[in-house]
């Protein structure tokens, strides 16, 4: 076998076993297999899928492509939470200081914006100086001293993942429940946390359109890290509107910490909190989910929690100055415009991908492998599903690099919107947790 007949193999509909999986995997993650044929096998899973057992093999692969860290002598139990990916979500700048501030350790693998989908490392690199790219000695020595670590792959950490993650964003191969299950297991489990929550995500701007494909994406994650002796858990949740009000990585990195200052959009607050109940659960810092709110609502209102959200990114470089208050000191778009309601009525939806790609295209995100980008652009939501508005209002402003750009995003964002006249239902924002 080599990499071609691996690609020809799940080209034509066969189950690769674990030495195939491991030849083409740890062939690509060491640079003997090319992008254009990882490309060419990723298109092939994208179409024709994998079983259950190549799922886990592929992830177990991943996993093994670099060093599995075992985090066991810096801390008894570290947690770590996972998006499988949206539009405006920034959960994580929230929810890894403001669990720490509970004294709960969290060490946790990052990944890049992805299609549509903003990604951490993405936002966080907003802030002048924070590295994404720690050494495991540096990972370690952070999470015992500051109890909260926010990383991208390396050389060392789940290389094959970083690689290929890269080169899905660019061809069109990311909605594909096999290549996310793995990419997501692999970093947690390479991470080495005892403790992993899944926020899987479901609605238009998720991979994941329906209530069933998240359900079977949500446990077979579940079944892989509980397979390898991790505690697991998913919680369900919303994406057909963007979470929270920023898209966009400088936006959404301002728009956590001002959550954790207590001025964040009740949605995101509220999607933050079961999240974090669920990761201060499952790392049995807490005996129930209430028990879990108050020490989180605690956390919040003492303000250790954004101290510790200041500690870590100082921690990991970041210049805190340009964090203190509002106007923050991070790079902003030259132009803002606004879009206003064209009609009076309640909105009935805000089309969540639209307003990812639409983000991606003012600069957030990338079109080819490496492209650069622009951190300040970007959209803020004035109003949500189930807002009655009048002709005229103030329905978003985009935040753009020129005047063109914001007109052609004003009029691909007015398409996102439905409207309705009578009250519009607000979407749940978990459907079930799953583990
Ligand atoms: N997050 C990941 O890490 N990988 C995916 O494929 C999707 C979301």
């Amino acid at each position: 076998m080599n990499a071609i007949d691996v690609i020809a193999k799940k080209r034509d509909r066969g189950e690769l076993t674990r030495p195939e999986i491991d030849l083409f995997i740890h062939g690509y993650a060491q640079g003997e297999i090319p992008d254009y044929q990882a490309a060419a096998w990723a298109m092939a899973v994208y179409l024709n899928g994998m079983t259950r057992q190549e799922t886990i093999d592929l992830t177990m692969s991943m996993a093994t492509s670099g060093e599995m860290l075992d985090l066991h002598d810096v801390a008894p139990i570290v947690v770590d939470k996972h998006s499988t990916g949206g539009v405006g979500d920034k959960t994580t700048i929230a929810v890894a200081p403001w669990v720490a501030a509970c004294g709960l350790p969290v060490g946790k693998m990052s990944g890049r914006g992805l299609g549509f989908s903003g990604g951490t490392l993405d936002k966080l690199e907003a802030i002048p100086g924070y590295e994404t790219r720690l050494d495991i000695d540096r990972f370690k020595t952070q999470l015992a001293h500051v109890g909260v670590v926010v990383a991208g792959q390396t050389q060392q950490l789940a290389p094959a993942d970083g690689k290929l993650y890269a080169l899905r964003d660019v061809t069109a191969t990311v909605p594909s429940l096999p290549l996310i299950a793995s990419s997501v297991m692999s970093k947690k489990i390479a991470a080495g946390a005892d403790a992993i929550v899944l926020d899987v995500k479901v609605g238009r701007g998720a991979f994941m359109k329906t209530l069933k494909e998240a359900e079977a994406l949500a446990q077979i994650m579940v079944d892989i890290g509980q397979g390898v002796g991790r505690r697991v858990s998913a919680v369900i949740s919303d994406m057909n509107q963007p979470l929270g009000l920023a898209v966009g990585n400088a936006l959404e990195t301002i728009e956590a910490l001002e959550t954790l200052r207590g001025n964040g959009p009740e949605d995101f607050f509220q999607h933050c909190i079961a999240v974090a109940e669920q990761m201060l659960l499952l790392g049995g810092r807490a005996p129930n989910r209430q028990a879990a709110s108050v020490m989180l609502h605690e956390a919040m209102d003492d303000g250790r929690a954004l101290s510790k959200a200041l500690e870590w990114i100082a921690a990991q470089g970041g210049d805190v100055t340009k964090l203190s208050s509002k106007p923050y000191g991070l790079r902003s778009a030259p132009v803002v415009c606004a879009l206003k309601a064209p009609r009076s009525g309640i909105i009935a939806s805000i089309d969540a991908m639209q307003v990812g790609m639409v983000a991606v295209d003012l600069g957030a995100g990338r079109h080819r492998k490496g492209d650069p980008i622009d951190h300040a652009v970007g959209i803020v939501l004035h109003a949500k599903v189930g807002d009655r508005v009048q002709a005229g209002d103030l329905l978003l402003e985009i935040h753009a690099k020129t005047e063109a750009r914001c007109a052609r995003a004003r009029e691909r964002l007015l398409a996102a919107y439905s409207w309705a006249e009578q009250p519009v239902e607000q979407p749940p924002l978990v459907y079930k947790v799953i583990g």
